[in-house]
């Protein structure tokens, strides 16, 4: 008989295997909708942020507790995300609330474990603080830290929840975690004159429509002084030399005469550098746009396998234009954020305000601020790295997945372990929305649903304008080194191309394979390599730090002058890194200026962009990198990529060794000369013989897929078969390896697919935990794939019951 009362389902930010049943409060009933964020109790006393994922009246066997306070007016989560969520915990199998967690910014989710910091750097006034809220800014000043219940002790109230958030989404407050992020983000603001007044007449005739405002006329003037044709130029400035006010600017901004720009102080360099083309498209490109278009017609996806600088981004430019113009939002989903500055210049051009970045380097309020202008439509097109799928898009009309082949589109940890690319494709059809991959190099799966005519195909097989390929030639380091034509790491042939560079004044991109190349720490005398404590790695040298560090746990070891082992005192750093490479470039070519674009340099937000800016100023003659360098990078005048050493990538186990290296080399090959046909490529290996080399150099995509399709037919791999990976963990070896076989043998008797180990994985023990792997391959029929999901579910909540196996982790990746 308790007809009136209604009950919530709450998706709380836990790896918890559902959702929980709260009471809604009598003021709160009619109010509270799915999507709504709520504060709810959890366990003892601690509160939760939640979101409702259901309203119903079935009343739950165990008395339901309340719902104690909504937190904003409107929904912050749409049904289609909700759905979206459950769809990756379905199919990644974790939970509801891991992938809530993942998606929501944190600033989302304060919970009675939220430390908050006051934020040094905040720049404004307090004027638009309520007496409460100030009191607490005055104690967060005083104290340096609080928590929820410290709000609530100071304030002797227990719904305090709206304080915090207002002082979060203002940046008055930070959490904890941006605090550790160390950076300042000190924004200002840019002007520029719109597009329209480079034409003469057009800026004729606005002189003459502002007669009458001779302070807006100054303030024009003051603009052509200082700014060249349409550069950017600091908003303070302006008003200075203007000696107008904020006023007379905010008009003219609203009349659309200036655009306003809010930027990174550092991205200044990127921003001034601006040039503003008219593109026309070429006649390869119209084409490839026209059969996008007509493939679309049946197909929600289209692959666009296009070489380098065929000009795939002005394509991509256009297809989103044309569903902005149908009123629908558009996603551009990028591999790595450090793409995301080089790119926003070329889009915005485009969408001016309308486009908004979004990446987890972003700070709390900022992805606070992006994700209510997703929700009210006030961006139209985002561009992202895999994170941005997240946000709540009300009606996508397509999402880009560039680099579509790129594996950081894995997430690997923590939970849910997602395939961006394949998320999307998932989003896009639950909008009605359409997909386009692009790659130079596509995946094997993407090509594999391509031929099959699952996806459209279309290719771009030249480059934009009269740029050619880069020409590609090996050196084989073997006959070098016979013949005394090796110096440290560089053969003669690519110092001679770096000097020729030079002398011609263009620029040279040195490529190391991250991949199995940190320098570590070895006794030349017993040939002991330090190993971290913790993990079955060994230890990294960094230079910098003058330490020896591990790269999976963060343990770190002073450098000492005796082995340890043996107490030679015959110490030395082996295996080269990027910071070697530079030093040995610097020592061969002392006046030329090299800098280093690799992971460290990506810890910070600006490092990054910084560099590239440098590069792309031509302030920069030798850009020694990693990984980092190969991914759609735009550059001018690079004559010159070459590669170091390339033979580490070709040995590396797993599957997928030949497709990456294949990958890695076209594309970062695709740096070269990609205004101009002079563009060469040097690799440096000690097997030119190797088939995967002789792909390369005749740029044979054709041919390295059709032999990657017959082995993995052979050997049963993706895309002939699933992939699932379980990984067993503990402190204790014995435990772990009866776990992992218990585990092992339970399924093969539950399920009737192909399962292997379990085994040692190449890294056995991170940070003091042993692990095991179980590898399954399921055939592809979704039921059965839905029933073995269930039976790996059961096992592992059956293994948990299990006395000597309660502390076992089970972590599960589907689609390695
Ligand atoms: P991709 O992404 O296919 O490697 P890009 O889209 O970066 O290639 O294009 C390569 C280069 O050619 C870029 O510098 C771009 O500005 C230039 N470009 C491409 N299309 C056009 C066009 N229609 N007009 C002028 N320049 C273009
Ligand atoms: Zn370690
Ligand atoms: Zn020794």
């Amino acid at each position: 008989m308790s007809g009136f009362i209604t009950y919530a389902d709450i998706i709380l930010p836990l790896a918890l295997p559902r959702a929980f049943t709260y009471a809604i409060p009598i003021e709160l009933v009619g109010v509270v909708q799915v999507g709504h964020r709520v504060i709810v109790p959890f366990k003892t006393d601690k509160l939760y942020t939640g979101i409702v994922s259901k309203i119903h009246n079935e009343t739950p066997a165990v008395k339901p507790r309340l719902i104690e306070t909504i937190a904003d007016e409107e929904p912050l989560v749409t049904p289609i995300q909700l759905k979206h969520w459950q769809w990756i915990a379905d199919y990644y199998l974790c939970t509801i609330g891991e992938v809530m967690n993942a998606a929501l910014p944190s600033g989302l989710k304060l919970n009675s474990e939220t430390r908050i910091y006051f934020n040094e750097y905040f720049e404004g006034d307090f004027n638009s603080l309520s007496d409460e809220e100030f009191s607490v800014v005055q104690a967060l000043r005083n104290k340096k830290e609080m928590g929820l219940p410290d709000v609530q002790n100071l304030l002797q109230k227990r719904s305090v929840y709206n304080i915090l958030q207002k002082l979060f989404n203002e940046g008055i407050a930070l959490s904890k975690e941006e605090l550790t992020l160390k950076y300042k983000p000190r924004f200002e603001t840019f002007i520029r004159l719109n597009e329209k007044y480079r034409n003469e007449d057009e800026l004729e005739k606005l002189f003459e429509e502002m007669q009458r405002a001779p302070k807006q006329v100054e303030l024009l003037l003051a603009y052509m002084q200082i700014g060249k044709q349409n550069a950017f130029i600091k908003k303070a400035e302006l008003l200075k030399l203007s000696n107008t006010d904020a006023s007379v600017l905010k008009r003219l901004v609203e009349k659309q005469v200036f655009i306003e720009v809010k930027s990174e102080v550092s991205r200044l360099g990127i921003l001034q550098n601006e040039v503003v083309e008219n593109h026309t498209l070429s006649s390869l490109q119209l084409e490839s746009l026209q059969s996008i278009q007509s493939h679309f017609e049946d197909k929600q996806t289209v692959l666009l396998h296009g070489v380098t600088g065929s000009g795939k981004t002005i394509v991509y430019t256009e297809l989103i234009q044309q569903v902005v113009s149908e009123g629908k939002q558009a996603l551009f989903l990028l591999p790595e954020i450090a793409l995301t500055a080089q790119l926003i210049n070329r889009l915005r051009k485009f969408f001016g305000n309308e486009i908004g970045i979004y990446h987890s380097k972003f700070n709390l309020n900022e992805r606070v601020e992006i994700w209510h202008k997703v929700l009210n439509g006030e961006y139209k097109v985002l561009l992202g790295a895999r994170s941005a799928l997240f946000l709540p898009y009300k009606n996508l009309g397509l999402i880009v997945v560039d680099e579509e082949h790129d594996n950081s589109y894995k997430q690997t940890d923590p939970p849910p372990r997602y395939q961006a690319r394949d998320t999307a494709i998932m989003l896009a059809q639950m909008h009605g929305a359409k997909v386009v991959l692009g790659s130079a190099t596509p995946s094997v799966e993407s090509m594999f649903n391509a031929k099959r005519s699952k996806y459209g195909l279309v290719e771009m097989n030249s480059r934009f304008g009269n740029a050619s390929l880069p020409s590609i030639e090996l050196v084989n380091m073997k006959i070098a080194r016979k013949q005394k034509e090796v110096k440290g790491n560089f053969s003669q042939e690519l110092l001679d191309n770096i000097q020729h560079q030079l002398n011609e004044k263009k620029q040279t991109i040195l490529f190391l394979n991250r991949r199995g190349y940190a320098e570590y720490q070895k006794c030349t005398t017993c040939d002991y390599v330090y190993m971290c404590k913790n993990c079955d790695v060994s230890l990294t040298y960094h230079k910098y730090l003058h330490k020896l560090v591990c790269h999976y746990c963060g343990y770190q070891e002073k450098l000492e002058t005796k082995c340890k082992n043996c107490s030679s005192p015959t110490l030395e750093i082996s295996g080269k890194g990027t910071e070697q490479i530079e030093e040995e470039i610097q020592e061969y070519f002392p006046a030329v200026r090299v800098a280093r674009l690799d992971l460290d340099s990506l810890k910070t937000k600006t490092g990054f962009a910084n560099v590239i800016a440098a590069f792309e100023n031509n302030e920069i003659d030798i850009l020694v990198g990693t990984q980092m360098v190969s991914k759609g990078l735009d550059f001018d005048r690079v004559g010159l990529v070459g590669i170091i050493d390339a033979d580490r990538m070709i040995y590396h186990p797993g599957y997928r060794s030949a497709e990456r290296a294949f990958q890695l080399i076209t594309q970062v090959s695709g740096r070269a000369g990609r205004k101009d046909s002079s563009g060469r490529v040097i690799i440096q290996t000690s097997n030119p013989s190797h088939q995967i080399f002789q792909l390369i150099i005749h740029n044979d995509f054709k041919a390295l897929y059709e032999s990657e399709i017959i082995t993995r037919q052979q050997f049963l791999y993706p895309p002939f078969t699933k992939l699932l990976q379980i990984t067993v963990s503990g402190k204790n070896v014995q435990t772990v390896e009866q776990a992992a076989l218990w585990l092992a043998n339970s399924l093969k008797k539950k399920i009737k697919v192909q399962v292997l180990g379990p085994s040692i994985p190449f890294v056995s023990k991170i940070n003091n935990n042993f692990l095991r792997e179980i590898l399954i391959k399921p055939t592809m029929e979704t039921g059965s794939l839905a029933v073995m999901k269930n039976a790996i579910r059961d096992v592992a909540i059956d293994l948990h019951q299990i006395k000597d196996f309660k502390a076992i982790r089970i972590s599960i990746d589907v689609d390695l």
